[in-house]
C-alpha cells in the first residue's frame, strides 16, 4: 500500500512557528484538513500546540472512528440542504451564504437541541461562496430576527486566493474590518470572528498588518507543504518536506519507444505525449489516480521522470537514473497541495509516521 509519510518534527515546527507568528498579528488559527476522516495524531498536534480549531470540508458518511474533539469541528464549505442534522451533529460552526438554508439550519439546531453557529461568508473578490458587501447588514439582521432562533451568529468571514486568484490588499481586507464595525453599530450585535483564509494571507503577513477587525485565519497548505499558494513561494520559515509521498516499483522493463501508428487517447481521455523515444528503461509504480494525483508528484531520484499516469499505475522513465532500481524498491516524492490532499483523502495511501533515521526508500 501506498504511504503518506508524515515527519510529525516538521510537522510540530511549522504548528509552532505559525502559532506564534498569528498570535503576533492577533489572529488565532483554524487548521484546515478538509478530511473528516483525517489522521488523529496529526490533528492533536494542531490543537495541542497552538491552533484554535480545525476546519473540515466534507461531511463525514457515518460516524468516524477518531477521538471525538474536545469541540465539535468547524465545518468549512456551504451546507447542502439535505445534509443538515448531520451538519449540526457534527459541526460547531459552518459557512453559510444562503438564507434559505440558514433558516432550515436554524430548524435543525431546534428539533435537534443541538448549539450550532453561523460565520456569514462575505464575497470579498474571490468570486468563491458568500453575500455581496452591501447585502451583509441585511443578511445579519435577519439571521437574528428569526423566532424561535436556536442558532446563534458567530461572525464574518471570507477566502482569498482560491477562485479568481484574487490576492490580499488594502480593499478586500479592509472590507471585512469595515463590515464588522457596521454590523456592531448598525444592529447592536457583537461581530466575535472575523475570519480570513487561506495560506495566501501569509505573503501579506510577511510585511503588513491585518486591519484591526480580523481576528482568525484559516490555515491548510502551509501547514503541511510550507508553501504560499496564489504567489507561489516558499515560506522562509516553514519546513517544506512534512510530507513526503513514497510508493513501489511494480515492473521494470526496457521497451522500445514508439509512437503508434494510429492512436486515441489515454486512459484518461488526454493525448498521450510521446517524449522521448527509442530503448527507453521504463518502471511501473504502484498508483494512479485513485491514489493520489500522479502529476503533482516530483520523484526525489535525479532522473525519473513520470510519463504516463492511469487509475492504477504511473509510468516513469528510468533511463537517465543513475541509481541501480529493482523491482520492489520504494521511491518517495515531494507533493503539491493536489497531490497532499487526494493522497490524503483517498482510502488507498495509509498514513505512516517517519521514523529518522529512514533507510527504507531507495533516496
Ligand atoms: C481549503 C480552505 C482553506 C485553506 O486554504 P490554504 O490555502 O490551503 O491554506 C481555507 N478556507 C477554506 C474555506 C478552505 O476551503
Amino acid at each position: 500500500m501506498n504511504q503518506l509519510i508524515l515527519n510529525l518534527d516538521k510537522l510540530r515546527h511549522n504548528i509552532r512557528f505559525l502559532s506564534r507568528h498569528c498570535r503576533e498579528h492577533h489572529l488565532n488559527i483554524t487548521g484546515i484538513i478538509k478530511d473528516p476522516y483525517a489522521d488523529w495524531k496529526m490533528i492533536s498536534q494542531m490543537l495541542e500546540l497552538g491552533f484554535e480549531n480545525i476546519g473540515i470540508s466534507k461531511v463525514p458518511d457515518g460516524p468516524t472512528t477518531k477521538p471525538v474533539f474536545p469541540n465539535r469541528p468547524i465545518y468549512i464549505s456551504l451546507p447542502s440542504i439535505h445534509e443538515l442534522p448531520a451538519i449540526v451533529q457534527g459541526f460547531s460552526v459552518s459557512f453559510n451564504s444562503e438564507m434559505t438554508v440558514i433558516e432550515q439550519l436554524n430548524r435543525t439546531a431546534i428539533a435537534m437541541n443541538c448549539p450550532h453557529s453561523i460565520l456569514l461568508m462575505v464575497d470579498t473578490g474571490d468570486l468563491r461562496e458568500g453575500v455581496m458587501p452591501d447585502q451583509v447588514v441585511d443578511t445579519v439582521r435577519k439571521i437574528h430576527q428569526l423566532t424561535p432562533r436556536g442558532i446563534e451568529f458567530a461572525g464574518i468571514g471570507t477566502n482569498l486566493g482560491c477562485c479568481a486568484g484574487t490576492v490580499p490588499n488594502e480593499s478586500n481586507l479592509g472590507i471585512m474590518s469595515q463590515l464588522a464595525d457596521r454590523i456592531e453599530s448598525k444592529l447592536d450585535i457583537e461581530v466575535n470572528t472575523v475570519s480570513v483564509g487561506g495560506s495566501v494571507l501569509l505573503e501579506w503577513m510577511q510585511h503588513k498588518q491585518l486591519p484591526g477587525r480580523i481576528n482568525n485565519i484559516r490555515l491548510g497548505e502551509s501547514v503541511f507543504l510550507g508553501t504560499i499558494p496564489t504567489v507561489n513561494q516558499v515560506h522562509p520559515n516553514l519546513d517544506a518536506r512534512v510530507v513526503t509521498f513514497r510508493s513501489d516499483i511494480l515492473e521494470i522493463k526496457d521497451k522500445r519507444v514508439t509512437p503508434p501508428q494510429l492512436y486515441g487517447k489515454d486512459a484518461l481521455g488526454t493525448l498521450p505525449r510521446v517524449g522521448r523515444q527509442g530503448l527507453r528503461k521504463r518502471a511501473i509504480l504502484n498508483f494512479g489516480i485513485c491514489d493520489t494525483y500522479p502529476f503533482g508528484l516530483t520523484p526525489l531520484i535525479p532522473g525519473m521522470e513520470i510519463v504516463s499516469v492511469n487509475s492504477n499505475y504511473t509510468l516513469a522513465d528510468i533511463t537517465e537514473c543513475h541509481h541501480p532500481l529493482k523491482v520492489g524498491d520504494f521511491v518517495d516524492f515531494t507533493m503539491n497541495y493536489q497531490a497532499f490532499l487526494q493522497s490524503f483523502i483517498s482510502p488507498f495511501t495509509r498514513v505512516c509516521y517517519q521514523e529518522e533515521p529512514d533507510k527504507t526508500a531507495v533516496l
